[in-house]
């Protein structure tokens, strides 16, 4: 834990922006359609965005399109000006960086490289592309680690000469508006985070 206050950082960047009237690019990498919905509400005054769906820790196929569906019709329905881009499913992704981590916890060594798996994609998505700022939707969760988060996207920005836009979006009240905002298109919330670990975590809990 260190004592920086990532919120604040984000509200140092949004405000020197404003400043000098730039509106910059931002490619946000999103986990699922609910924690995206208060991060594109809260960042669409200030950014270009567009949303790159890469999720190979998902358990299955269905349980991958469901989500990326659910952040379609989200940015259909809330009218958000997001662009949508949905990756692939490739497992075979998240298998080769989980093996020999398959007993850690939630919230291990295995998330933490799953974080990483996850904004590598982002990273190099946005570098090729030529945008300001990358970032994820991951920190809004109160089991995620935001200081890994934050370490994550400072490394992949120097990797990947971008810059990566800090963050804590549960600040704020960040998460209990994602909460609101899923009520209010109905939107699937899913009960376990994503891998097959996760979801017998779960299950363990509800016997
Ligand atoms: S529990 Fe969640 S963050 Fe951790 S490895 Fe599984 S899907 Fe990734």
């Amino acid at each position: 834990m260190n004592n920086r206050n990532y919120q604040r950082e984000l509200d140092f960047i949004i405000k020197e922006n404003t400043e000098r009237k730039v509106r910059p690019s931002l490619l946000l990498h999103v986990c699922c359609a609910p924690c995206s919905s208060y991060v594109q509400e809260y960042l669409q005054d200030y950014f270009d965005i567009t949303l790159l769906f890469y999720n190979p820790n998902m358990d299955s196929a269905g349980e991958y399109e469901h989500r990326s569906r659910e952040l379609e019709r989200l940015v259909a329905e809330a009218g958000y000006a997001s662009k949508v881009v949905i990756c692939g499913y490739d497992p075979e992704n998240f298998a080769d960086i989980s093996r020999g981590f398959e007993e850690e916890p939630e919230g291990g060594a295995r998330c933490r490289r799953c974080y990483e798996l996850r904004m590598r994609k982002a990273a190099e998505y946005a570098s090729a592309r030529g945008y300001d700022y990358f970032t994820t939707t991951l920190s809004i969760s109160p089991y995620k680690n935001a200081d890994w988060i934050n370490e994550i996207g400072e490394k992949l920005a120097v990797e990947y000469n971008i810059k990566h836009l800090t963050s804590d979006f549960k600040k704020r009240n960040g998460y209990k508006r994602s909460i609101e905002l899923s009520k209010e298109y109905n939107l699937y919330r899913q009960d376990y985070c994503g891998c097959r670990m996760s979801r017998k975590g779960r299950e363990g809990e509800m016997k």
